[in-house]
């Protein structure tokens, strides 16, 4: 087969997206307005919730959930050990102690056995990461948790389901990421959703400097002399109206965006069944598989050469792969603060060494899929 150069991912935005953004552009109304009302509603809907706050990214709206449950100093929140880092990172933002609880290696996801260990009386919120797309197993979470508040973190996950329900509507609060590497995109950006009122509230003043419109404001008419009130310390995570028009366009494009991705994901599944030393993805009936990214387990034990061995291979073959993702527990900035081994969390610090994204993204051809098959099967 004739030599092909596939990125890991390619967000998929063409002239659509940048008619969105004139309109906002010509009107004059550029940061939060009109459209990032209409991204909210439409997100909102698509996901089953009362309510969603767009922000400027996952790992804001993850900081604002956990600023609005109350997280603070002294307070421990439970986070998976394999994870991008933020998810860890906003729970130190708050002055509380990061608690890392190990993972699945099937799954990617958070391991409902190692949990029960993990909650003590100081434990505030449990982040369950639904990883590369796949939901936690919430149910399950939710038997050990009680009545502990879930924070989900679905930056991956948008469009995602779970027993009928949709990402961000399984939790008390939920995460989404509109990075570029996500399943729909606004350069940078995030949302938060709920079903709760007051949280929700408490999130839209937060994410807006911490301002509250008076009472006297609401029902009386724009008085020229009246500033809202400010009664917590807020922060400025507005999302611009120039990303939510973006991120209109690209949410009415996320289920066909999905069904084009499954399509390709089993087709990934058939054609590496056969190699011996991978293992695809597993993903259980009740799930629905958002797909942001297709990564699969090397078995070091059965395989010609080692994981990163069959990364630089593919890498000189034009094929770009990445480890799923990263271990926190592992990184130096963790692993000192805590004092932690990456033996200390053996599920996480596997997922860390053997997992490998293989390209799956809306811009890819056919001939690229059976390209990237050719090479893994050319691994010998
Ligand atoms: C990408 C990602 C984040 C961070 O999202 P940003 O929007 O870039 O802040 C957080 N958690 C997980 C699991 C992610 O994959």
């Amino acid at each position: 087969m004739e030599k092909r150069i596939i990125p890991i991912s390619l967000p998929h935005t063409g002239e659509e997206e940048w008619l969105a953004t004139k309109e906002s552009i010509m009107s004059g109304w550029l940061t939060a307005g009109p459209k990032v009302r209409e991204f909210e509603q439409i997100f909102a809907k698509r996901h089953g919730v009362k309510h969603a706050m767009a922000v400027t990214s996952a790992t804001t709206a993850l900081h604002l959930a956990l600023v609005a449950l109350g997280v603070k100093e002294g307070d421990e929140v439970i986070v998976p050990a394999f994870t991008w880092i933020s998810t860890a990172n906003v729970v130190l933002y708050c002055g509380a102690n990061v608690v890392f609880v190990d993972v699945d290696r099937t799954t990617f996801n958070l391991d409902v056995n190692d949990l029960k260990s993990k909650i003590t009386p100081k434990t505030k919120a449990i982040i369950p990461v639904h990883l590369f797309g796949l939901c936690a197993d919430m149910d399950a979470i939710k038997k050990v948790a009680g009545n502990i508040p879930l924070v989900e973190d679905g930056a991956c996950a948008a469009g995602a389901g779970y027993k009928g329900n949709a990402a961000g509507s399984l939790g008390t609060l939920g995460c989404f990421s509109f990075h570029p590497r996500k399943s729909v995109t606004t350069g940078e950006g995030g949302m938060v959703t709920t079903n709760d009122d007051a949280l929700a509230e408490h999130i839209s003043n937060l994410r807006n400097h911490g301002a509250s419109i008076s009472e006297e404001q609401r029902h009386h008419g724009a008085k020229p002399y009246i500033l809202p009130d400010f009664n917590m310390l807020g922060y400025n995570y507005r999302m611009t109206d120039l990303q939510a028009s973006v991120g209109i366009v690209q949410l009415k494009k996320l289920d066909s965006f999905i069904d084009e991705r499954e399509t390709w994901a089993k087709f990934y599944d058939e054609q590496l069944k056969e190699i011996n030393w991978l293992r695809t993805p597993l993903v259980g009936t009740d799930y629905k598989h958002g797909w942001q990214s297709y990564v699969v387990y090397i078995d070091e034990s059965k395989s010609p050469i080692s994981r990163n061995e069959i990364m630089e291979k593919l890498q000189q073959m034009g094929v770009s792969t990445r480890p799923g993702t990263h271990a926190p527990h592992m990184l130096h900035y963790y692993a000192e603060k805590y004092n932690i081994k990456p033996d200390d969390f053996p599920g996480a610090r596997d997922c860390n060494n053997y997992s490998m994204s293989i390209p799956l993204f809306n811009k890819m051809t056919e001939e690229d899929y059976h390209y990237v098959v050719h090479c893994l099967k050319s691994i010998k």
